[in-house]
């Protein structure tokens, strides 16, 4: 079998089914890890796809020159947003510039990308979704933009800006903002999960991984769960369980970064607590251009210390680590068993601690 990347390591970044001029390639979703295939009958060997894999030619990571954390200025973008709400804030200054904007949204059951040059769509992407996007598609849309003259702000995890940065030949009119990204999972956890509580995500309209109240999958609103961190999605991901293979080897989890700015959450900050209990975004910026939108940006800043922000964001150190429940589990979802009964025999001691506590709440013990 003839393969774009090293066999297992392929992030689902979709860069080269977009480069490739046959439709030979395909990426397979085998749950613990991606693979992308191809098609060798339809393969002209151009080698475009290689030429663009991140995985295989990754663009140049900057050192950041310049930190701040802070968060928007509008009390609604920050409540819908799941940090301090950065990513909105700058998107809708670079909409202000004239320019376009792609990040990912959920429709109709999927974590698709999306275009947009309207301030009132850009609403449709706030909130972090834990679950590995799929831009397949946009790579050629933001291209064409690009050559017809346009600016085009790119908001989405680092896999995919630096297939983009590739794909597009590192384009002066492309901007770039990356996620700290802990790693993503295959969408077919998700619908494991979501299936063992009868909800197919295909019905469902909107989905949250975070809310007020901390990190939970919530479809339409339904909380499906205890509190932060307690439903049997939020544990894998959280411990670092769920994610394909590539994301533990990601030479992206580094304070070195491929975009303009990244963006992710002020773990380390030293603010008063009163001031960070609505969310507080950190920001790095590696470029000047970067630096700029973000300065022209309607958010509040405060200085940050980088080495605390390390410190508490262990991804922009390095990959992160599973621990030995890994295999188990994503078996277990490739195989199609129950997602409870997957969680019950890899997280057993979780697993009767959250039934006791429901049983308590059930019986109105607290
Ligand atoms: C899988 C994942 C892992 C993360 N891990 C960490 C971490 O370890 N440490 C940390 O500090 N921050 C992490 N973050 C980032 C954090 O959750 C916030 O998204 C970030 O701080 C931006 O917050 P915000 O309030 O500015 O914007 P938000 O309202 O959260 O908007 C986020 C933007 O990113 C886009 N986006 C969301 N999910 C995806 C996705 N799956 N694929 C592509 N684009 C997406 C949205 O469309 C939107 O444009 C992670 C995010 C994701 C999606």
């Amino acid at each position: 079998m003839k393969l774009v990347c090293e066999k297992n390591k392929c992030a689902g970044c979709m860069a080269c089914v977009d480069a490739c001029p046959a439709k030979a390639v395909t990426v397979r979703d085998e749950v613990k890890c991606f693979n992308a295939v191809i098609d060798e009958s339809k393969c002209l060997n151009c080698n475009l796809c290689h030429k663009i894999c991140q995985q295989k030619n990754s663009p140049v990571h900057r050192e950041p020159i310049y930190w701040k954390q802070g968060w928007s200025n509008s009390e609604e973008t920050r409540k819908t947003s799941s940090s301090g709400g950065f990513a909105y804030e700058l998107m809708k200054t670079f909409v202000g510039r004239g320019g376009y904007v792609c990040s990912c949204r959920f429709d109709k059951g999927l974590f698709t990308f999306y275009i947009t040059n309207k301030i009132d769509e850009l609403r449709s992407f706030s909130g972090s979704k834990y679950v590995k996007s799929n831009p397949v598609g946009i790579y050629k849309q933001i291209k064409e933009l690009l050559k017809n003259g346009q600016q085009v702000l790119f908001v989405g995890l680092p896999c995919q800006v630096a297939s983009l940065i590739n794909f597009t030949n590192n384009n002066p009119n492309l901007f770039t903002v990356d996620l700290i990204c802990h790693g993503t999972p295959s969408p077919k956890v998700l619908e494991s999960f979501l299936k063992s509580k009868k909800i197919k995500l295909n019905d469902v309209e909107h989905i949250a991984f975070r809310t007020g109240d901390g990190f939970m999958v919530v479809p339409d609103g339904a909380r499906l769960a205890g509190g932060n961190g307690q439903d049997y999605y939020i544990i894998p991901f959280i411990d670092g369980d769920s994610y394909t293979e590539n994301c533990y080897s990601c030479e992206h989890a580094s304070i070195n970064r491929v975009s303009d700015i990244t963006i992710g959450d002020s773990w380390g900050s030293k603010l008063p607590d009163e001031m960070k209990k609505n969310g507080v975004s950190l920001a790095l910026c590696q470029t000047e251009k970067g630096r700029k939108l973000l300065e022209e940006s309607d958010v509040t800043l405060y200085d940050v210390d980088i080495d605390a922000a390390k410190a508490s964001n262990p991804q922009l150190v390095g990959p992160s680590k599973c621990t030995g429940h890994r295999d188990k589990l994503l078996s277990g979802v490739a195989k199609c068993i129950g997602y409870n009964s997957i969680i019950r025999r890899t997280y057993t001691k979780r697993y009767y601690r959250s039934l006791f506590r429901r049983v308590c709440r059930k019986i109105g013990l607290k």
